[in-house]
């Protein structure tokens, strides 16, 4: 970063900026890419970029990060109406569903604009949306001329899970939104790539935004290293998610289904008892271990900077919280573990210890 070649991205002269924007746009196999403080704000601009009219309408799903996390930044910025359909456990919304969602063309009507997809998904576990069901979207999307954006935060983890380029996997979709700051472990910055007319939109709305950065080139360089270093430690997250969930799963009061590990991404519930997920959660951080209350359960994430043991001393730190005596200052039983705690049970839980 320190050494990164920079120059002015606002002007559109930040050499290690352009060099990112190329190398990201021919990764995905994408015409041009767009690099992005944030992947919330690449999902907002894509979706803005594709509906380009007010009152236009965009297919989420309901447990999708662009409907449940991204704070309605579409309806509030782009006046664009969410229609939210039902999230499928594997993460996919199922084509039925989609037939029914889309609009007539009709003046009662909003204009079905966009369908958004998340591969891998958050809120399913790190679901990995297989490619058959991708090809499959794909055509339904262009028998009716819809085009896809796919939040791909994660979808290197997916690519890698499916043992496919991830240039297989895009090829699917119209654009896509990938970070460089989760598993491929950049300090900072998303991507959005898809066809230039797409892109050359979304750098007008980037500027709108605010998310024109001037000598980016320091966010560009270790992006860079992401984007070439970063998928090739993604095998070894996951072989460290199926450990820690196969850990997990032999612990008295952990409910976890390890079958469904499929990604970097470590879901499972309490059996009622000890103490709630919040406190859980509190707990673990005294022992120096982060998760997350997370859909009525908890959250574990394995990435770059968690090596092997530390992922077995995570589920020692879990199996000793659990039985902890009574319950410390600040470690209130809350209903809502905030935002991630916030929504109906996991559903991944399965008896069991
Ligand atoms: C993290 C994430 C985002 C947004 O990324 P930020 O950089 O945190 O804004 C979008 N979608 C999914 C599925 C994510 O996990």
């Amino acid at each position: 970063m320190a050494e990164a070649e920079v120059g002015d991205d606002v002007l559109g002269d930040d050499p290690t900026v352009k060099a990112l924007e190329a190398a990201a746009a021919a990764r995905v196999g994408k015409e041009a890419a767009l690099l992005l403080p944030s992947g919330t704000m690449g999902n907002l601009i894509a979706v803005l970029a594709h509906c380009s009219e007010r009152g236009a309408e965009v297919i989420v799903g309901d447990e999708s990060h662009t409907y449940v996390y991204e704070a309605g930044g579409m309806s509030v910025l782009g006046g664009v109406a969410f229609n939210v359909v039902p999230t499928q456990p594997n993460g996919e919304l199922s084509l039925e569903r989609l037939t029914t969602a889309v609009r007539p063309d009709d003046m009662h009507c909003a204009r079905t604009a966009l369908v958004c997809i998340e591969n891998t998904h958050n809120r399913c576990g790190g679901a990995v949306l297989s490619l058959s069901y991708m090809a499959s979207l794909s055509e339904w999307a262009a028998e009716r001329g819809l085009p896809i954006h796919l939040d791909g935060a994660r979808v290197f983890n997916a690519a890698q899970a499916l043992g496919m380029d991830v240039a297989d996997v895009t090829a699917h979709v119209t654009s896509v939104q990938f970070c460089l700051s989760k598993g491929l472990g950049a300090p900072i910055g998303s991507v959005l790539a898809g066809p230039a007319a797409l892109i050359a939109r979304g750098r007008r709305l980037r500027k709108m935004l605010g998310g024109g950065m001037r000598q980016a080139g320091v966010i560009a360089a270790p992006g860079l290293l992401a984007l070439q270093q970063g998928p090739q430690g993604l095998a070894a997250d996951h072989a460290k998610a199926r450990k820690l969930a196969a850990a997990l799963a032999s612990i008295p009061g952990v409910l976890i289904d390890a079958e469904r590990v499929q990604s970097n991404i470590v879901v499972f519930a309490l059996a009622p008892g000890p103490c709630s997920p919040v406190q859980l959660c509190a707990r673990l951080k005294r022992r120096g271990v982060l998760a997350a209350p997370f859909r009525g359960g908890v959250r574990f994430v394995t990435h770059r900077d968690v090596s092997a043991a530390a992922c077995e001393a995570a589920a020692t730190a879990v199996a000793a919280s659990l039985t902890e005596e009574g319950g410390l200052e600040g470690e209130a039983h809350q209903a809502n573990g905030g935002a991630y705690g916030q929504g109906t049970t996991w559903p991944g839980a399965r008896g069991g210890g």
